[in-house]
């Protein structure tokens, strides 16, 4: 067999959907946030960016910056070992105290990222809990997937945000086995929002565990920055909330908080955890300073809501069609792959506007979109540029406007 022909044929597959995809190259300058250079066919150009899951700008905060030279100039670049084995530096120690004492948990465990943290987490206690069924949120995301998966616990999947048809399943299974139900609270690809108080009465009337993945909200909802959770007063009902230090956070890594015995299992069973060298220290310091400053500025979340209100309000306005959404999360709908993609093209080559494509398998076909996240740090005239470019874009290409 000629490998090479093989796969060259899997990647045609994927062109001819319209859905291979394509990386814009960058350089996000710091100090100018949402501002980046890109690298096109051998030339640079500054544009600004559009669908950044730095959602605050944090990964360019002087706190942060400072936080991460100080790390590197006492402890060098990388953390020495996994955690067990010389890895674990007084700052991996400090953020898990600091991220137990955000979410209100006895305790919080550190992952190399938000994938593994629930790959590692939901697979660990899917094979650990006897019997387990696992109740899973039909948008859940892949990292959630995958750990389900790995385990082989039995998994049902309930209708997205339907706590009737949760309950329902529930009903339907043998209460003598251990259940654990798993869901997000901001789904990043609609922006719609679970919810977690009815679906926490329902997991506790059967007494299910509660696993919630609240990565496009740490940082971003409730009055410290803990999440949806927090802002609906939900928080201490749930038995793990999962999150990431490098969306709002503006970082990289992941955690659980949870007990202190959970979070102690996870560190003692879990191969994602235990087999993989710690984060450098670096990273933990500068997501220290990132939640430690988050915690004490509401106000860069009033303005942020404030911005993706008036860009979805702008948009409207302009009979760009646009997906409802509960949060920061703006998806313009263009429903197919190709013209996504072009439409993409256009804004970039001719605007100066950075918005990848989004497009199956990440959403169901015929919903592809452009996926905008305002930021605290897009100015007026930046909104004004987007919604014009967006008009000229829609009319050349003749794309679907809002009715
Ligand atoms: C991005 C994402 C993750 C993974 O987090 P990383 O820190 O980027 O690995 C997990 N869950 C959801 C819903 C995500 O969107």
């Amino acid at each position: 067999m000629d490998h090479d022909h093989f796969f060259a044929e899997k990647i045609a597959e994927l062109k001819g959907e319209g859905r291979y995809r394509v990386f814009a190259e960058l350089e996000r300058i710091a100090g100018r946030f949402p501002r980046a250079r890109s690298h096109r066919d051998g030339s640079v150009e500054e544009i600004t960016v559009w669908c950044s899951n730095d959602y605050l700008g944090m990964g360019q905060h002087p706190d942060l910056l400072s936080a991460m030279h100080e790390a590197i100039d006492k402890y060098g670049a990388g953390a020495g070992g996994t955690r067990n084995i010389s890895g674990t530096n007084h700052y991996h120690v400090l953020l898990e105290r600091e991220l137990a004492d955000l979410h209100g948990t006895e305790a919080a465990l550190l992952f190399g990222s938000g994938w593994v943290a629930n790959m590692t987490a939901l697979s660990t206690l899917g094979a650990m809990l006897p019997e387990c069924v696992i109740f899973s949120d039909a948008m859940n995301h892949n990292s959630m997937i995958e750990g389900m998966r790995h385990c082989q616990a039995e998994k049902r999947i309930f209708r997205h945000n339907d706590p009737r048809h949760l309950d329902e399943l529930l009903g339907e299974t043998d209460a003598s086995r251990s259940r654990l139900v798993a869901f997000e609270s901001v789904y990043s690809m609609d922006g719609d929002i679970a919810p977690i108080g009815e679906i926490c009465d329902i997991a506790e009337r059967h007494g299910a565990m509660t696993f919630l993945d609240e990565v496009h909200a740490v940082g971003l909802y409730g009055p410290t920055g803990a999440g949806i959770a927090e802002r609906e007063g939900q928080a201490h009902r749930l038995s793990v909330i999962q999150g990431t230090l490098a969306k709002a956070f503006g970082v990289v890594g992941g955690y659980i908080a949870g007990s202190a015995a959970l979070c102690d299992v996870i560190r003692s069973y879990g191969s994602g955890f235990i087999f993989s060298t710690a984060p450098p220290p670096a990273v933990a310091a500068a997501a220290l300073a990132s939640v430690r400053y988050l915690r004490r500025h509401d106000e860069i979340r009033v303005r942020h809501q404030e911005r993706a209100a008036t860009v979805k309000k702008r948009l409207a306005e302009a009979a760009i069609p646009t997906l409802p959404s509960d949060s920061h999360i703006v998806p313009v709908l263009v429903g197919e792959p190709h013209r996504c993609r072009e439409a993409s093209d256009v804004l970039l080559a001719e605007h100066g506007i950075y918005v990848q494509p989004i497009n199956y398998p990440t959403v169901p076909r015929g919903t592809e979109r452009l996926r905008l996240t305002p930021t605290p740090l897009h100015s007026d005239s930046d909104i004004d540029h987007l919604i014009e470019s967006l008009c000229s874009v829609w009319k050349r290409l003749a794309l679907r406007t809002a009715a």
